[in-house]
């Protein structure tokens, strides 16, 4: 069993959030990182920096971060949400406290903004390389051998790494590589709502146009509309809806039926939402899967973690976070064992029932958001818990 050696250098498929973060974790710990990605460098090309604009971070991330010294820079960019602003149709705003007092909250944080803070403060290590527009396509756990295709010249060419760590999110193709493997085995259920992105922009002098320390909801049952804010005043609006039936994607198929649909369904978002029709037919619209796979790591040569071996959906807004967890878990199982495989196996058996559990309460807040959100019983209950 190869031992955890700390001359060796580890190599990482993926400088998402993820990736970046637990290259530095490596780092303190003296390893080299070398980190192979697949796009550009967000830092210096602009691109979409995937998924959504903006997240919410809360206690598991913050934690990790800090392990790192990170926190407090975070949240110098971060903006405190301390409950969630309910929209009904019709009716007045109400205000749903996350704790018993201002200091619960959760933070909404811009993803571009962190992925890049990571990622130089891991080179920063002066132990962290990261190259880009480099995309891993084969893995073979025997040798260690792996197929890595330089985007730009389009030609393909052999890498050795002695311990791979695949954190290259929900479509992961290390993770692909393991469940061709006798024993491994993965679900992937795509959710049948999808997502679409609009911008509620900053008002004169950049002033928030909506209460800024909240999480916005115009619960609607079968989809939903949600907002978070941004540093520049801005608030980033994630429209919910299914991809097929009466009210869908599939039906919203003009700037009328968008402009109507929201008019009837959001009248106080209408005027605050001005490029509206532009933005729903210029934006992507998004898919969201939940992946629950096993054992995530092939003796002590491979590892997944991160989206890679758990992508859930987005209703708790834990993904990353568990993912943030992920690493400082993965760094303690490091501190304790001798061996990868040790290390590895430790690791899976610690946080694999905790995904598969965020995995299935990440679907059923869904309907908590969407639904109970605006409903009286959820409300009598808050105030229970006030009380
Ligand atoms: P990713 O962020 O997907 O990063 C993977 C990286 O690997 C990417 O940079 C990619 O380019 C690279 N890559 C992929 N394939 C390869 C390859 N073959 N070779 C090399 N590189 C590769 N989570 C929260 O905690 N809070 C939230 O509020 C929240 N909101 C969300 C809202 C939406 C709409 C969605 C869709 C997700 C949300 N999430 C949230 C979840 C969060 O986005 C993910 O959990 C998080 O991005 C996972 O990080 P990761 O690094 O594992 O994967």
């Amino acid at each position: 069993m190869p031992a955890i050696d700390q001359t060796q250098t580890v190599t990482l498929a993926g400088a998402g959030l993820v990736g970046s973060l637990l290259a530095m974790f490596l780092a303190r710990r003296g390893f080299q990182v070398e980190v192979l990605e697949r796009r550009a460098d967000m830092r210096k090309e602009q691109g979409s920096a995937g998924r959504s604009i903006n997240l919410a971070i809360s206690a598991r991330g913050l934690h990790a971060l800090r392990q790192v010294g990170l926190e407090q820079e975070a949240l110098r960019h971060a903006i405190p949400m301390r409950g969630r602003m309910i929209h009904p149709l019709s009716g007045e705003l109400s205000l749903q406290p996350y704790g018993k007092d201002d200091s619960q909250h959760i933070n909404s944080i811009s993803r571009a903004w962190l992925n890049k803070s990571l990622m130089t403060h891991a080179e920063e290590t002066n132990r962290v390389s990261i190259r880009f527009k480099q995309r891993i396509q084969h893995v073979d756990f025997d040798t260690g051998a792996l197929t890595v295709l330089d985007e730009p010249s389009g030609t393909t060419r052999e890498e050795r790494a002695a311990v791979l760590l695949g954190t290259d999110g929900s479509g992961s193709a290390v993770r692909q590589e393991m469940m061709r493997l006798p024993g491994y085995h993965s679900t992937q259920e795509p959710l049948g709502h999808g997502y679409k992105e609009l911008t509620i922009p900053a008002g004169q002098g950049s002033t928030f146009q909506m209460e800024k320390n909240a999480l916005h909801i115009w619960p609607r049952g079968a989809f939903m509309l949600i907002a978070l804010p941004n540093e520049d005043g801005s608030f980033t609006c994630t429209l919910f809806l299914p991809f097929e039936g009466p009210v869908s994607f599939a039906s919203l198929d003009s700037p009328e039926k968008v402009q109507a649909f929201f008019e009837e369904q959001f009248p106080d978002a209408v005027p605050l939402l001005p490029e509206l029709t532009h933005d729903f037919f210029h934006n992507p619209t998004g898919t969201m899967v939940t992946v629950k796979s096993a054992p995530w790591h092939v003796g002590g040569r491979a590892l997944v973690l991160g989206d890679a071996a758990h992508a859930i959906v987005p209703f708790f807004g834990q993904g990353m976070n568990c993912g943030f967890e992920d690493c400082v878990v993965l760094d303690g199982c490091l501190a304790r064992h001798q061996t990868w495989e040790d290390a590895f196996g430790e690791f899976f058996g610690l946080r694999k029932t905790n995904a598969d559990a965020i995995a299935d309460m990440a679907v059923e807040n869904f309907t908590e958001m969407s639904s109970s959100t605006a409903s009286a019983r959820f409300l009598l209950e808050k105030q229970v818990e006030k009380a």
